[in-house]
């Protein structure tokens, strides 16, 4: 006897490209899914029975890669640019991660937590189960820890992946001192992060305008003596050498990716390191430079998306825009772009064994979407058909 079941769905398990499965059931006990398969063959019983009415039913999306912690937002700077002002005068004008490394600062762990809370409802609404989120703005000890924490607590009717993200940027109070930054980063920040149980990964900017080679590397030692998987901001803005970085360290994802080079990507292959493509960005900073998506194919890297949700360069709420971003974009197939907001971006964060796709053991955590196929999913623009999500084997709505 299962807890519940949904019959009269159409099933996409993701397990291999759609893994799509016409009239299908799929059941759910403690929070697992206990059976998954065609109607035909289902001989079991469950305590409830949910009618799907022929929705198509897909993993619940996971978005592997945001910064969704934050105070203030960086309207005014969007506005100034458009009015014509320069990089500088911005910077003058108080403008540029500055901004919210200052804002964030200032807020209180409750502020940071509502205000997060509220942005998070988005993703709920279009389906999703997992979410990582990062830290980054706070840049000093306490900021960081407290930014870990609210995204902690977030976690309830979906999941949540912590990842240190304490170098970002250099503070103000380190301008012209980077290597001092890493060396307060690795021997007090993260360690004091780690011992409270706040990071699942630790993640870099490594860029020119950012952390070296050597600086992330130093970090990324760091992270493995503490036991913490890495991931890398690599080659977003030129090709710095992040995609071989990233797979030197067995890292679990390289993320943006614009610039890196073949070789790279030979060794994120070999070492598994998953590629996370990033259109919001991409689009909102107006890049031309597309990632290397032919050479990703090619060698077999797995290709996850993700919003990469931040008041800077990505002001994007919404998963399901992203799958229609790495389609007109990037020219992902709708398959390709649903396998990297599942499947793909699951095994980015390490999770592949409980999210990602529907098969027995993993998490009941699944989306109900009002769709005649998985492609509507990202061909549509600004529409949602998500019609019910399930947590834990719940029904949420
Ligand atoms: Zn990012």
């Amino acid at each position: 006897m299962h807890d519940a079941a949904w019959v009269n769905a159409n099933l996409a398990t993701m397990r291999d490209g759609y893994g799509a499965l016409a009239d299908g059931v799929i059941a759910a006990t403690a929070g697992k899914i206990s059976w998954v398969g065609a109607r035909g063959d289902w001989r079991d019983k469950a305590r409830a029975e949910h009618d799907a009415r022929g929705a198509w039913i897909t993993p619940g999306l996971v978005d592997c890669h945001t910064h969704l912690v934050y105070a203030g937002n960086r309207a005014h700077e969007f506005e100034l640019r458009l009015q014509g002002a320069s990089y500088e005068d911005i910077a003058r004008a108080g403008g540029g991660i500055v901004s919210t490394v200052q804002a964030t600062r200032a807020a209180s762990e409750e502020d940071l937590f509502k205000l997060a809370r509220k942005r998070v409802q988005q993703w709920l609404d279009e389906g999703a189960a997992l979410v990582e989120i990062k830290s980054g703005y706070g840049l000093d000890r306490v900021t960081e820890l407290r930014m870990l924490r609210v995204a902690r607590r977030l976690a309830g009717e979906l999941a949540v992946k912590t990842t240190f993200l304490g170098a970002h940027a250099v503070p103000p109070e380190y301008r012209g001192r980077a290597d001092d930054y890493i060396a307060f980063v690795c021997d007090e920040v993260l360690p004091a992060a780690a011992k409270e149980g706040l990071v699942d990964a630790v993640d870099a900017f490594c860029e020119r305008i950012a952390f070296d080679v050597p600086q992330t590397t130093r970090l990324l030692e760091k992270a493995r003596s503490l036991g913490l998987p890495v991931k890398l901001h690599a080659d977003q803005l030129s090709d710095y050498g992040g995609a071989a970085l990233a797979a030197r360290h067995g890292a679990l994802s390289a993320d943006h990716m614009e610039h890196s080079n073949e070789s790279g990507i030979a060794a994120m292959s070999g070492e598994g390191t998953v590629a996370v493509l990033l259109p919001g960005a991409y689009y909102f900073l107006r890049e031309t430079r597309l990632p290397p998506i032919d050479a990703l194919r090619r060698h077999g890297v797995p290709i996850a998306l993700a919003t990469d949700h931040n008041p800077g360069s990505s002001p994007v709420s919404s998963p399901l825009l992203i799958l229609n971003m790495a389609c007109t974009l990037f020219r992902l197939t709708p398959e390709e772009a649903l396998a990297g907001m599942t499947r793909h971006a699951a095994r980015a964060l390490g999770m592949q064994a409980s999210h990602g796709t529907l098969e027995t053991g993993k998490a009941a955590d699944f989306a109900l979407w009002e769709v005649g196929s998985p492609a509507e999913l990202a061909y549509a623009v600004g529409a949602n058909p998500c019609v019910a999500r399930v947590r834990a084997g719940r029904a949420l709505r």
